[in-house]
């Protein structure tokens, strides 16, 4: 009996790696990591214009991004010491700008975070890279002009130097064309137009990336001391349905602001005791920042259904993996 169900599971596996080898050969993939890795190209390039300094990537670490949903637990031991595996480099972009040398800097990161399987959502994978940046003493208003010329040069650059990919994908690049600043509205006045799907519709109605301000979220995005309860962060959205592309936050950096929206939060203050000790050192600077999906980007750059349409391997949730 048990070989028989052994058998059916051996089949179900020898259909996945079929599946697995087709994905790998799809005739579209060379044309998007063709259009996705000059799009990496423009990124640097543009960093390496306004002086930015790339760090390489941190892969596991004592603490990491808390995360404003839930993901599964992904721990590891090394030397009897405990290790997350990095969900975002948000606690290391700080203190490298504690730095008296450093004022402006970025990581092209890898982020592993074991989403829910309800997160099959044609926008989340549980490994996927982000665009990291952090810089020192800058406002909300510094990082949108920095990100909406990051956009326009890496858009304009792609559509010069792609053109022979997009026609292989059958997709214009009328989507490319975008036009700075971008608008910016608040959670609420969105939330009360569109109700709870709000980014969902307006960004389906969108034909421009633009901006969602003030969203209640992790502890380290700070809170807007002259309006207590208003949030100096904001998201970029992909306009055509595409959601989400970039997240990000003026930080909070001082000892008793951490302290309290770590409270706020119900957070393990002790796994973060050296953290929190920089901040009543006064080690932690005032930074903002962001980061954004590379593979979201790609998406919506390749005008693809689904963000595992750009992936050489699944990686979306709740699947069976063979590599
Ligand atoms: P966050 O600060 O958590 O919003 O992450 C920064 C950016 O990384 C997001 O705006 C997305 O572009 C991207 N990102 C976050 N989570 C995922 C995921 N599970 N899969 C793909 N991209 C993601
Ligand atoms: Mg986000």
């Amino acid at each position: 009996m048990k070989t028989y169900v052994l058998k059916d599971e051996r089949k179900r596996e020898l259909k996945i790696l079929d599946k697995t080898l087709q994905k790998v050969g799809r005739k579209e993939l060379p044309h998007i990591l063709h259009i996705q890795q000059v799009m990496l190209r423009a990124v640097d390039e543009y960093m390496s214009k306004k002086g930015v300094t790339r760090i390489m990537p941190i892969m596991i670490a004592p603490i990491t991004d808390p995360l404003n949903h839930d993901v599964e637990e992904c721990e590891l031991e090394y030397e009897g010491q405990k290790f997350d595996i990095t969900r975002s480099m948000i606690f290391h972009k700080q203190i490298i700008l504690s730095s008296p040398y450093l004022d402006k800097i970025y990581i092209v990161s890898p982020n592993v975070r074991f989403e829910q399987e309800e997160k099959e959502d044609k926008r989340h994978l549980f490994e996927f890279t982000q665009i990291d940046f952090e810089f020192k003493g800058a406002t909300m208003d510094d990082i949108f002009k920095f990100q909406e010329g990051l956009v326009k040069y890496v858009f304009n650059y792609i559509k010069k130097e792609c053109a022979d990919e997009f026609k292989a994908l059958g997709i214009g690049t009328s989507h490319l064309d975008v036009t700075v600043p971008f608008k910016k509205y608040t959670t609420q006045e969105l939330q009360a137009k569109y109700g709870d799907d709000f980014e969902e519709t307006a960004s389906a109605k969108a034909t421009q990336p633009f901006w969602i301000i003030n969203h209640k979220r992790e502890f380290y995005d700070a809170e807007d001391l002259e309006k207590p309860g208003n949030y100096r962060n904001y998201d970029l959205i992909w306009p055509y349905g595409y959601i989400e592309g970039l997240s990000g936050g003026e930080r909070e950096y001082k000892y008793d602001r951490i302290l309290t929206r770590m409270k706020e939060a119900h957070m393990d203050g002790n796994a973060f005791r050296n953290y929190i000790q920089l901040a009543k050192e006064g080690k932690i600077p005032k930074t903002a920042g962001a980061g954004f999906g590379v593979e979201r980007m790609t998406r919506f750059v390749c005008q693809q259904k689904e963000i595992d349409d750009v992936t050489v391997f699944t990686r979306k949730p709740g699947k069976t993996y063979l590599f």
